[in-house]
């Protein structure tokens, strides 16, 4: 038999939670695990806007025919604008391009594999730690995958670590940086940090990735692209991937974008021309209905200001409940030992709970962690945090 041979994987461990999660009767559990947004229901609903912009592309849209490999050029220049600002120069002088992909996750594959055809022999730097993808996303595309220290042990930001490995790594490497709302510990670099990097970047000639995953979930639109636009600015050339899952709450449509600053407009052609003949060989052309959908956002005022709304809205719940949860700890005398929780941005915390207390809370108090003790804060009900505190403070 031809398939004889073929061992079975172990699942992905999120995966495995969410199982053991719904096969919980405990009314009382909570769901900390997956990375999704929740809002008070704990429910991940369709956005206003996005309802709104899907009504209109049904009564509007005239075809279905293929989009070309870099898909909307609509939804390119859009995109573009929101992650560099629109009035960012590189868009007046044609030195960005975006290519849509499906998701962010497909923005990153097709960096990977632009990084190894087209400027081989060069490694790339990822996070210690990162989001697991990025580490087996360029490992398959052929890449020697190094990593430089963020967050130690201690569950601690280790930026002087981080800026002393980076001072290391060989001329022209890639690194990837998280733009905000760092996947998994949720520590984010202060703009002095960012500083800091771009001039190692600078000195060591390096090649930057910046993976925008959770605009608007940090502290605003504007403010979570700041590091972005920095980069952008000082630099000839950037990549950027960035993801709408999030932010339009667009999970399952599969909707992102591979931005490429380059020294000139021709240049970028040159580029441009090489990603499209690399995604015509991984998924032809790109889907399109959530980049139509935020194209039909972000080109109308009235809707992207709806959105935006719905962002902040999102973007506050989280902060609340970061808050709310450190303010629910302190009477148990843990506040202190938990700030980290409210300094943290976006979704997820590096809670700095050990495997052995994430499998307590598990099994006593039906609390559902990834391991390293990573919590999407999106997932707490909000009026259960005293209950959650509680639980916490039992296992410590
Ligand atoms: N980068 C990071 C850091 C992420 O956390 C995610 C989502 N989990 C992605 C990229 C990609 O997201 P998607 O493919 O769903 O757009």
């Amino acid at each position: 038999m031809h398939f004889n041979d073929i061992q079975r994987v172990p699942g992905d461990p999120i995966l495995g939670l969410i199982d053991a999660y719904a096969a919980d009767p405990n009314p009382n559990k909570f769901d900390l695990g997956v990375g999704v947004y929740k809002d008070a229901l704990g429910l991940t609903p369709i956005l206003r806007s996005v309802k709104l912009a899907e009504q209109r592309l049904l009564d509007t849209q005239t075809t279905k025919t293929y989009i070309g490999g870099h898909g909307e050029p609509r939804f390119g220049a859009l995109i573009s604008e929101l992650v560099l600002g629109k009035d960012s120069p590189l868009l007046e002088s044609k030195r960005v391009g975006a290519t849509q992909t499906p998701g962010g996750t497909g923005a990153l594959r097709l960096c990977a594999d632009f990084i190894a055809d087209c400027l081989p022999g060069r490694g790339i730097w990822l996070s210690d730690p990162t989001w697991p993808i990025h580490e087996t996303i360029f490992a398959k595309a052929g890449l020697m995958v190094s990593h430089y220290p963020y967050v130690g042990s201690d569950n601690r930001l280790n930026v002087e670590g981080m800026l002393a490995t980076l001072n290391q790594v060989p001329r022209g490497d890639v690194v990837l940086l998280h733009a905000c709302c760092h996947n998994p510990t949720g520590f984010d670099l202060s703009h002095d940090d960012w500083r800091q990097v771009l001039d190692i970047v600078r000195s060591r000639d390096l090649l930057p990735l910046i993976d925008f995953a959770y605009q608007g979930f940090g502290d605003s639109l504007e403010q979570d692209a700041w590091a972005v636009r920095l980069f952008a600015e000082a630099l000839p050339e950037l990549l950027i991937t960035s993801s709408c899952s999030k932010n339009f709450g667009l999970y399952r449509e599969r909707t992102g974008a591979l931005l490429v600053c380059a020294s000139t407009a021709d240049k970028l052609l040159d580029v441009r021309s090489q990603l499209s003949s690399i995604a015509r060989n991984l998924w032809s052309n790109p889907p399109d209905h959530g980049a139509a959908i935020v194209a039909e956002i972000l080109g109308d005022p009235e809707l992207k200001s709806l959105w935006a709304d719905e962002v902040e809205e999102m973007r506050g719940r989280i902060a609340q409940l970061r808050a709310g949860l450190v303010e629910a700890l302190t009477p148990l005398g843990l506040g202190e030992r938990f700030a980290h929780i409210g300094v943290q941005r976006g979704m997820f915390s590096y809670t700095g709970l050990n495997d052995d207390q994430v499998a307590r809370l598990r099994h006593e108090h039906s609390v559902y962690l990834v391991s390293a003790g990573r919590a999407n804060i999106a997932g707490i009900d909000a009026s259960r945090l005293d209950l959650l505190a509680q639980a916490i403070a039992a296992v410590c």
